[in-house]
C-alpha cells in the first residue's frame, strides 16, 4: 500500500496549513488503504521545542487525524544522515569542500558585484584531497548536474523543470557534522518507505534538490504532490491577522473539529458542487488530482457558518461535554465555571435545542447560555433595558397569573400567555419580549416558553419580580 507522510517542524502550534497538509496526507492513505507516519523535523535544535511537538500532536489528535506506528524524531537519525552523506562521497556523486566562510563569502560579493546571483562555484568539486588544508573540517557537498534541467513531475503542478545551473553543489552534511535539511528529508522519506509526498508549494524548489539525491543514491523518488499555499480572504499570504493560527486556537474559539476538517478539505480541494461532507465521505472522494493549482482563500466567516452547521447537527449532550471542556481556554470562561453546578449543567442540556439554532461556535453557545449563570438580579443589556422600561405595564399584569399557574410545563405555560396577549389585545411579540427580557436580561435568547421551563418556576418568577421592584 501507499505510504504518506506529515513532516511538521516543531518551533509552533499546529498552524491551519499544517492541519491542511495533514489532513490531505490522511484522506490521501486513508483512501488507498495505505498509512500515514508521522515525522518531526526537529534539527532546529534552537527554535524546535517540546511544547510545540505536544501542541501538534494534539491539534492531530483533536481533529482525528491518527498516524501509524510512532512519530519519528529527524534529529534522532542524524547519524544514518550521516552515513549517507559518506556513502554518496563514495560513489563519487558527492565531496569534501574545504572552503572557509570568509572565502565563500568573499566568493558571493564577488558575484554580486558582478550582478550575478550568489551560487557556489563547485571550487573543490575536482580538487584532490591531498590539497585539503591541515586541521580543516570539511562540508560534504552533492555534485549537482550541471547542464540541463531537473525535472519535477508533480501531481498537482506537472511536469516542472529547473535549469540545473540554478541548482548548485549544495551542502548536504554541515563541517560540524550536522545533515543539511535537505539531505535529512531524503533520507528519512527513503528509509520511511515514503511512497507519497504531499506538501506545501514553497517546497517545490527543494524537490528539484532533493531529487538530485534521490538520483545519486539510485532511490526510487516517490510520487511528489506540491499543494498551493493558503491565502487570507484579501489574497494576501496568511498570516495571523487572517487566521493563521493553531489548532488549540481554533478550537479555544469554539469550532468543533469535523467542522475545521470539512472546511479544510475544501481549501484547494473540491468534489463538485458539495459542501459538507462526512469524514467518510472526504475519504470516498479525495485524491490528488483534485487539487487545485491555485491559491485556496481562508474566509473565516465561511468557516463559521460551517460549524453552525455542525453545531445545528450535533448531540446535545456531546455539545455540553464539548462546551465544558474549552471553558478552561476559552476568552470569559471563568464565569461559566465558577458557576458550573450540576443543576446548571442539567439546565444547559436542556436548553441545548434552542441554543444551538443561534450559536456558529461554542463561544457564542455559551453567551446565548449565560442568562442560565447569571445571578439574581440580572443586569439587563441596552436592549432589554430599553424593551422593560416600556413593557413594565405588561409584566405587572403577567405575573400574577403566572403566580397562579400549578403546572410549570410549556403546555400550560404557552396558553397562558397567549390568552393574556389576546385579552390585552397585544400581540404576542409585545408579551414575550418584556418577558424574555426579564429572564434572561438580553433581547435575544432561545422560545420564552422554553426559558421559563429551563429556569423553572421559582426562578422565572423571581427575576420577573426582581423588574418589578
Ligand atoms: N518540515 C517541513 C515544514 O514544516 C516539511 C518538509 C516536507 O514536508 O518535506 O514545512
Amino acid at each position: 500500500g501507499i505510504v504518506t507522510r506529515f513532516a511538521p517542524s516543531p518551533t509552533g502550534y499546529l498552524h491551519i496549513g499544517g492541519a491542511r497538509t495533514a489532513l490531505f496526507n490522511w484522506l490521501y492513505a486513508q483512501n488507498r488503504g495505505g498509512k500515514m507516519l508521522l515525522r518531526i523535523e526537529d534539527t532546529d535544535r534552537a527554535r524546535s521545542t517540546d511544547a510545540a511537538v505536544d501542541a501538534i500532536l494534539d491539534g492531530l489528535s483533536w481533529l482525528g487525524l491518527s498516524w501509524d506506528g510512532e512519530p519519528i524524531s529527524q534529529f534522532e537519525r542524524a547519524e544514518r544522515h550521516r552515513e549517507i552523506a559518506e556513502e554518496l562521497v563514495k560513489r563519487g556523486e558527492a565531496y569534501y569542500c574545504y572552503a572557509s566562510a570568509e572565502e565563500l563569502d568573499a566568493m558571493r560579493e564577488a558575484q554580486r558585484a558582478a550582478g550575478k546571483p550568489p551560487r557556489y562555484d563547485g571550487r573543490w568539486r575536482d580538487r584532490d584531497a591531498s590539497e585539503a588544508p591541515k586541521g580543516v573540517k570539511p562540508a560534504i557537498r552533492i555534485k549537482a548536474p550541471r547542464d540541463g534541467e531537473t525535472l519535477v513531475r508533480d501531481k498537482v503542478q506537472g511536469d516542472v523543470r529547473f535549469p540545473n545551473a540554478d541548482l548548485d553543489d549544495f551542502i548536504i552534511l554541515r563541517s560540524d557534522g550536522n545533515p543539511t535539511y535537505m539531505l535529512a528529508v531524503v533520507v528519512d522519506d527513503h528509509d520511511m518507505g515514503v511512497t507519497d509526498i504531499i506538501r506545501g508549494d514553497d517546497h517545490l524548489t527543494n524537490a528539484a534538490r532533493q531529487s538530485i539525491i534521490y538520483k545519486a543514491m539510485d532511490w526510487d523518488i516517490p510520487s511528489m504532490a506540491h499543494i498551493p499555499l493558503i491565502h487570507g480572504a484579501d489574497g494576501a499570504k496568511l498570516s495571523k491577522r487572517h487566521g493563521a493560527l493553531g489548532a488549540e486556537a481554533y478550537r479555544a474559539m469554539g469550532f468543533l473539529p469535523e467542522a475545521l476538517t470539512n472546511y479544510l478539505v475544501r481549501l484547494g480541494w473540491s468534489h463538485g458542487d458539495d459542501e459538507i461532507m462526512s469524514t467518510e465521505q472526504m475519504i470516498e472522494w479525495f485524491d490528488v488530482s483534485d487539487i487545485n493549482k491555485g491559491a485556496a482563500r481562508f474566509d473565516i466567516k465561511k468557516l463559521e457558518a460551517l460549524n453552525g452547521h455542525y453545531i445545528r447537527q450535533a448531540d446535545d449532550a456531546r455539545l455540553v461535554d464539548s462546551l465544558i471542556a474549552i471553558l478552561p481556554e476559552m476568552e470569559g470562561g471563568a464565569y461559566f465555571i465558577d458557576r458550573m453546578t450540576d443543576e446548571r449543567r442539567a439546565q444547559l442540556l436542556a436548553a441545548m435545542p434552542g441554543l444551538k439554532e443561534r450559536a456558529k461556535t461554542l463561544v457564542e453557545l455559551a453567551d446565548g447560555a449565560r442568562f442560565l449563570f447569571d445571578e439574581r438580579p440580572l443586569q439587563n443589556d441596552e436592549k432589554a433595558a430599553t424593551i422593560l422600561a416600556e413593557g413594565r405595564p405588561v409584566l405587572e399584569g403577567l405575573l400574577p397569573e403566572l403566580q397562579a399557574l400549578q403546572s410549570w410545563e410549556i403546555e400550560s405555560l404557552d396558553p397562558i400567555v397567549r390568552a393574556y396577549a389576546e385579552r390585552e389585545g397585544l400581540k404576542l411579540g409585545k408579551v414575550a419580549q418584556p418577558l424574555r427580557a426579564a429572564l434572561t436580561g438580553r433581547a435575544v435568547s432561545p422560545g420564552v416558553f422554553d426559558v421559563l421551563k429551563v429556569l423553572g418556576r421559582e426562578e422565572s418568577l423571581g427575576r420577573i419580580a426582581d423588574q418589578l421592584g
